[in-house]
């Protein structure tokens, strides 16, 4: 028999950008009996969350479909929905999330055309209307935009791409990934000119991994009617019904979706206001700790332009040298702070703090000392103001 691992004593604090803490209401609400199919209260249940997500995505009449399934099983069903194999899309790049989202979508043999990441800088909407003129035969079906991009920390203009393509003239759909930034800064699906919006459980909206989102708008869902493309599960048409059965191609996730009733209603309690602003604060405290910190040398912002700084989860650079995997293992076991590492191209070169979901001044502070006690561990110069500039941040000073 093994050992028994050893206690942890207090909390470990989880600032990865997703998986995210939980809610005591959202843990509660998810211990509870399955129910039977028929019983109505399944219904109310899929019907808070459609209605929840609807108002939290600023949509009228969007249709919400909601899969048994992570953010890639949601970005399967928009790849599998809107383009037929050998149809193309246009996924302009952010980095580690666009790159990921587009080999998915040629590994189901669509077409993929790209424009270039540039590093530390959100999406170049010049590009993106460039790469539409330049299709004359209005080949490409939908633009595939990543909001936060979760590996860089940037976080993109949906604005500035609806007006690229309406200048361009084309007839593409706007899809925008707010995976990272749904609950957490405002999104306005109808106002922005979104046609299909991706998310997932487990960021912002403060429920386990395990549901993935999308909402669709007419357009969208009339391309799809007309899409040969052979699926099933994922299939909107399908779908779009009544039973709760077929809406979830077979039995609903239950108790996730339980959880996600308690968790729109803590957002909502709160204020969608008021969540922003909290993200917004949280964000700020992380960023002048990282003003603080770079000032050692040995680390900076990977996001080059402070105004595209996501406010999900911040992406720190690290001199070449610096083991990161070391780095989070320190934080981690020793001062109990969960951090994420860098993901794709910035594997090593980057750690990242999440600060996005629930949590409070006294959480973010705990998490921001605890990975510069991690850092002075690991004998990572990082001179000795980040934390107190965090500290006047959120006093406001
Ligand atoms: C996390 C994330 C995904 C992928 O979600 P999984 O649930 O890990 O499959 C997609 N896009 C963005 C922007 C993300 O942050």
């Amino acid at each position: 028999m093994r050992n028994p691992a050893p206690r942890i004593p207090g909390r470990r604090l989880l600032h990865s950008p997703g998986p995210t803490p939980l809610p005591d209401a959202v843990l509660h609400a998810m211990s509870a009996q399955p129910m039977d199919l028929a019983d109505p209260r399944v219904d109310a249940n899929i019907a808070a969350c459609e209605d929840g997500l609807r108002r939290l995505l600023h949509t009228q009449d969007a249709n919400v479909f909601l899969y048994a399934a992570n953010g890639h099983g949601a970005w399967e069903a928009v790849i599998e929905n809107l383009a037929a194999p050998g149809e193309t899309v246009l996924v302009p790049g952010t980095g580690h999330f666009s790159e990921q989202w587009a080999l998915q979508t040629e590994a189901l043999g669509r077409q993929v055309v790209r424009t270039p990441w540039r590093e530390g800088l959100p999406i170049d909407a010049d590009a993106v209307g460039q790469a539409l003129r330049d299709d004359k035969a209005h080949a490409i079906r939908a633009v595939f935009a990543v909001h936060t991009d979760t590996a860089s920390g940037v976080t993109s203009d949906i604005a500035a791409l609806r007006r690229a393509i309406d200048a361009a003239g084309h007839p593409a759909l706007l899809v925008a990934d707010v995976v990272a930034s749904l609950g957490a800064i405002p999104f306005e699906m109808d106002a922005l000119g979104v046609d299909v919006a991706v998310g997932a459980s487990q960021k912002g909206l403060m429920c386990p991994p395990g549901v993935g989102i999308v909402a669709v708008n007419a357009a969208a869902f009339a391309l799809a009617e007309h899409n040969p493309a052979p699926r099933f599960y994922w299939d909107w048409v399908r779908r779009r019904s009544d039973l709760s059965y077929r809406k979830f191609c077979g039995t609903p996730p239950q108790n996730l979706l339980l959880g996600m009733e308690a968790a729109l209603a803590l957002i909502f309690g709160e204020g969608l206001e008021a969540v922003w602003l909290r993200h917004a604060q949280h964000a700020r405290a992380v960023h002048a700790a990282v003003e603080g910190w770079r000032e050692g040398g040995a680390l900076d912002f990977f996001a080059q332009e402070a105004a595209s700084r996501s406010h999900s989860v911040t992406t720190i650079a690290v001199r070449a040298g610096i083991d990161v995997d070391a780095l989070r293992s320190v934080a981690r076991e020793r001062f109990q702070v969960s951090i994420a590492g860098g993901l794709g191209p910035l594997n090593g070169r980057a750690f990242r703090i999440g600060h996005l979901g629930d949590s409070n001044p006294a959480l973010m502070l705990g998490a921001i000392a605890g990975v510069e006690a991690a850092l002075v561990a690991r004998g990572i110069p990082v001179g000795d103001g980040g934390t107190r500039r965090a500290v006047l941040s959120l006093a406001g000073a």
